[in-house]
């Protein structure tokens, strides 16, 4: 059974979809903008949502930002209106995630150091739940020194790794954030393992190809905290105090959005506005198949006047 593709006429298909519902969850790239270009109709469908007294709440695997961040880029880009409560980015769940290990600073240092791999609003969101964050002067083509390195010249402060996209990412940062898994032992969280995203019309290698990098080269696999990390959604759920069953994921990528929305037990709707074809959306099965697709979330403002 392939995915069902509404029309705008299906409205007895959406509501039942809808219905039961009290917050929709909506991934960013793909949905309500692509890059910095709005999706035509966004705003109206968020609003058409949020006056049929549904949570919007909008989750991106995006760890580049800070929710700070989004929501000025939702106001600008689309003209939503949000706050960070409304945001649930990678960065953010990352940060969530670590702090909820409840590690002891080390001997001798009142703050948990982390090396980040990552920027600057992945270092914003750590710092702000507590966590001195290094690494962000590591790239930039700065050599790994070999001869000079020693493991006794590590931070002794530092108790993870975290780890996001980084156009910065270099042989230096991935030596020294292997060393802090290897030898410091070191906690390892990624904000997301995204293989590509879309970019000025060309797909290029997302935070997951650095992840691959990482993984292979310490030997531990990472705790994983954005889409479609399960984990992802008790955050959510705990912080809208909405339980996954009463949660609808739209989302643009079936390996991301619709699997974590599948796998946690919320309702799930595809869009064609991003990554994925019709014919791939016709050929998902299992995990990765939506219950519906939409052509856009502009369709949703139809959908609910009628
Ligand atoms: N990671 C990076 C670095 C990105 O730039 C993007 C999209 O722009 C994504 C991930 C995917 O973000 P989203 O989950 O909002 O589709
Ligand atoms: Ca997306």
């Amino acid at each position: 059974r392939s995915a069902t593709r509404l029309a705008s006429s299906d409205v007895a298909t959406f509501r039942s979809w809808l219905d039961g519902v009290d917050a929709v969850l909506l991934d960013c790239d793909g949905v309500i903008w692509r890059g910095t270009t709005p999706i035509p109709g966004a705003l109206a469908a968020i609003d058409a949502l949020r006056a049929a007294g549904k949570r919007v709440v909008f989750v991106s695997n995006n760890s580049t930002k800070s929710r700070a961040t989004y929501v000025g880029k939702l106001k600008r880009v689309c003209g939503i209106e949000s706050t960070v409560d409304d945001v649930m980015s990678s960065a953010f769940a990352a940060a969530s995630l670590l702090a909820s290990k409840k590690l002891a600073p080390a001997e001798g240092h009142d703050q948990v150091g982390v090396f980040v791999v990552g920027e600057s609003g992945l270092h914003e969101e750590l710092r702000a739940q507590g966590f001195r964050t290094i690494g962000q002067d590591e790239g930039g083509g700065k050599p790994f020194d070999f001869a000079g390195f020693d493991v006794a010249s590590l931070d002794g402060g530092v108790r993870a790794v975290v780890q996001g996209f980084d156009t910065e990412f270099s042989y230096n940062k991935l030596a020294l954030a292997a060393s802090y898994i290897r030898y410091a032992r070191a906690e390892y969280v990624a904000t997301n393992t995204d293989e590509t995203f879309p970019a000025h019309g060309f797909v290029v290698p997302g935070g997951g190809s650095m992840v691959a990098a990482l993984r292979t080269g310490c030997g531990v696999e990472p705790e994983v905290a954005g889409k479609p990390s399960p984990r992802l959604m008790d955050l959510i759920a705990a912080h809208i105090g909405v339980p996954a069953s009463r949660c609808a994921m739209v989302g643009d990528r079936l390996n991301t959005d619709i699997r974590f929305g599948n796998s946690t037990g919320a309702q799930t709707a595809l869009v064609l506005t991003g990554v994925t074809t019709a014919a791939q959306a016709e050929a998902s099965k299992g995990p990765e198949r939506p219950d519906i697709v939409l052509d856009s979330i502009a369709d949703v403002t139809a959908l609910l006047a009628a």
